[in-house]
């Protein structure tokens, strides 16, 4: 059946590029439907173990309708916090050993890219999300090495709202922050962003209570703002070799970015429409400097956002990035879906074809 002539080629390519694109990941994760939506319909069909989702369009029929799309991993609804962090724990040694790595979340508004980056509100330990595991567990790598390594943990945390760098840690609350275009081959930089020595996981989450209380200063409601801006936690990492006296760095940063829902142009007037072209210019520059990236690209377009300026040094060489694409289950939710795979897609670096009926 050519349909499966058309998933097999699809497959062929995706693991061509798969091997080109090294140190970039993209991972997948559908949230399971909330109460009060419609759970008797999805337009989403996914393998839980090869990574692959097919998104129907409610409104085809039959194959035509159907397109793939291929992830390094699909995580389903009912995949655990545990489960998706599995997957980041070797990123996290990665850091401690001189890597820099940048874990993000994309997704419309709603589509979990909280509930995975930090979890859910009061959340149990068994339901953290990432930052707090990455943590825990960069701190107790750090202590088993203790013999030989001895390591400096510093935290930074900022927002871009309206291509704007607020710092989320200043003792006088948020404050706005330049960015210094320093020379090649150190990047952009954020010189006065305040940084906290820290000695433990605690000492982090305490900073970040601080942080997430500072962003919601100046918004309605904190759910408003934080879906309307970028929010980057920073974990610098410095390690001396007790022996030798070698020193390396590491950087993490754990991403969670603005609402990706496309804002009614004709609708938006003012202040959201303002924001909107905003959140998509540092989107789209997001795309593109990954996509670069993973065609080996000579020329990566750093300069068109905040946001991939800020990331520059962990984006790139030797740096390791892990995206994950958040989706709502929900039929409503297809148009926004689909923009959302089509920028996986982007990113991932490889763009598949519509899965094709027998003509
Ligand atoms: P976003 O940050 O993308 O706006 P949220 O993380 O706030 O989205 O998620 C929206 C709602 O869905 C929240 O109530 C959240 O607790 C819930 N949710 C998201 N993902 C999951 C999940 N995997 N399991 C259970 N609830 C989830």
């Amino acid at each position: 059946e050519n349909y499966h002539a058309t998933l097999e080629e699809n497959r062929k390519l995706f693991n061509e590029v798969q091997e080109l694109k090294g140190n970039i990941r993209v991972h997948c994760r559908i949230r399971p439907f909330l109460p009060g939506e419609d759970q008797t319909s999805t337009t989403i069909e996914y393998g839980s173990d090869n990574g692959e989702l097919i998104l129907e369009n409610p409104g085809k029929q039959g194959k035509e309708g159907k397109k793939l799309f291929k992830f390094n991993k699909v995580l389903g609804p009912s995949a655990s916090q545990d489960e998706v962090f599995k997957d980041i724990q070797p990123l996290i040694r990665s850091v401690l050993d001189g890597y820099n790595v940048c874990i993000f979340a994309y997704g419309q508004t709603g589509s979990g890219k909280t509930y995975t980056m930090t979890g859910p509100e009061n959340a149990t330990e068994m339901d953290w999300g990432v930052n707090y595991r990455a943590l825990n567990d960069l701190f107790h790598i750090s202590l088993s090495r203790r013999d030989t390594i001895m390591y400096e943990v510093s935290v930074q945390m900022i927002e871009i709202y309206n291509e704007q760098i607020h710092d989320l840690l200043s003792t006088s609350g948020s404050k706005k922050l330049g960015i210094l275009n320093a020379s090649q081959p150190n990047g952009f930089a954020v010189p006065d962003a305040t940084k906290h020595l820290v000695n433990s996981s605690s000492d982090v989450i305490e900073l970040m209570g601080i942080g997430l209380k500072n962003r919601s200063i100046g918004a309605t409601a904190l759910n408003e703002r934080s879906s309307r801006s970028h929010s980057i936690v920073t974990i610098h990492i410095q390690g001396v070799d007790l022996k030798t006296g070698a020193t390396l760095r590491g950087a993490l940063h754990l991403v969670d970015l603005a609402g990706s829902e496309r804002v009614d142009r004709s609708a938006a007037t003012g202040d959201r429409l303002k924001e909107a072209q905003h959140i998509n210019k540092s989107l789209s520059a997001l795309g593109d400097v990954i996509f670069s990236l993973s065609q080996k690209n000579a020329h990566v377009p750093y300069r068109n956002s905040k946001l991939t300026q800020v990331l520059q040094n962990s984006l790139g060489g030797h740096a390791k990035t892990l995206m994950f694409v958040q989706i709502n289950p929900d039929v409503s939710s297809y148009a926004e879906t689909l923009s959302t795979l089509k920028f996986a897609e982007r990113v991932s670096g490889v763009e598949l074809g519509v899965a094709k009926s027998n003509k």
